[in-house]
């Protein structure tokens, strides 16, 4: 909602362990956090930590996720704003909170400002969706831009932002000193999602012949945010047949549930099949 467009929540408790799998991408953006964690020790040298950092994958694969564990990690606050928000904005209006929201953060830092969907305000100009709304939208993509060359490196604000689109940005964002890095966060293997499993089954009850290796095999092709998915309909189904353990039938059966889940969403986008 329009009420929760900037969201500074000043403490983040999501952590790298709570982003199951992902090595890879963990492994690069370990230097974001160490640098945020004390920027003078980088600054000192001359060197150059990265403005920002395009985190790009599937919907559901922990994006969001990974760029909170970094404010957890490194203990600094989170800025959050979604391009979806700014899609139907009245004109001055997405420009206008683009400012507002790095005034906060500049005041605030050393902080992380995370971008949802950035592919929104981040296309491509001149390729826009409807017409009308696409001033708009420049005008939002414009002044992220120039707030993003507006401040150095050292200020010690970082900005992360997602997109399952990478195809469609704008050029502009991928130039050197703004979106100059590129971190994939694909869908998970095998490994990942017994990993991604272990972390969902934590806070639930679980019966003896719960075998998250078996529950990994059975899901090829779930993103992380379907596994927690099944995770909690299991449960759900186990509470409705009054158990007090959820057990591996009811994981089949929640599995079985999300696939249909899938299959549906899947028949609306394509009514042909
Ligand atoms: P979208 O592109 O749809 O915004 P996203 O990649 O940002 O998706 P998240 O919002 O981070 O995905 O994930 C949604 C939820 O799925 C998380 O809150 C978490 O419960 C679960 N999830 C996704 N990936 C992982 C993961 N790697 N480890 C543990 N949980 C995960």
């Amino acid at each position: 909602s329009r009420a929760s467009l900037f969201d500074a929540q000043n403490k983040v408790k999501i952590t790298f362990s709570d982003a199951a799998g992902l090595e890879e991408a963990k492994e690069e953006i370990r230097e974001i956090v160490e640098f945020l964690k004390s920027p003078e020790k980088f600054t000192k040298l001359g060197g150059k930590i990265p403005k920002g950092a395009l985190l790009v994958g599937p919907p559901g694969t922990g994006k969001t996720l990974l760029a909170k564990a970094v404010a957890g990690e490194a203990a600094v606050p989170f800025f959050t704003l979604s391009g979806s928000d700014f899609v139907e904005m009245f004109v001055g209006v997405g420009a206008a909170r683009v400012r507002d929201l790095f005034k906060q953060a500049k005041e605030k830092a050393p902080c992380i400002v995370f971008i949802d969907e950035i592919d929104a305000i981040g296309r491509s100009r001149g390729r826009g969706q409807m017409p009308g709304s696409n001033d708009e939208r420049e005008n939002t993509l414009n002044s992220l831009l120039v707030e993003m060359d507006g401040f150095s490196t050292d200020v010690g604000v970082i900005i992360l932002a997602a997109t399952n689109r990478p195809d469609v940005l704008d050029s502009a964002l991928l130039r050197p000193g703004r979106f100059d890095r590129q971190i994939s966060i694909d869908k998970p293997d095998i490994i990942g999602r017994e990993a991604i499993f272990k972390v969902h089954i934590k806070p639930i009850q679980i019966s003896k012949d719960v075998d998250t290796k078996k529950l990994a095999a059975q899901t090829p092709g779930f993103a992380g945010a379907e596994i927690a998915n099944v995770c909690n309909e299991a449960a759900l189904i186990a509470a409705r047949k009054n158990k007090d353990k959820v057990d591996m039938t009811d994981f089949q059966d929640a599995i079985d549930r999300v696939i249909g889940g899938l299959e549906k969403k899947n028949k609306l986008i394509s009514p042909e099949e």
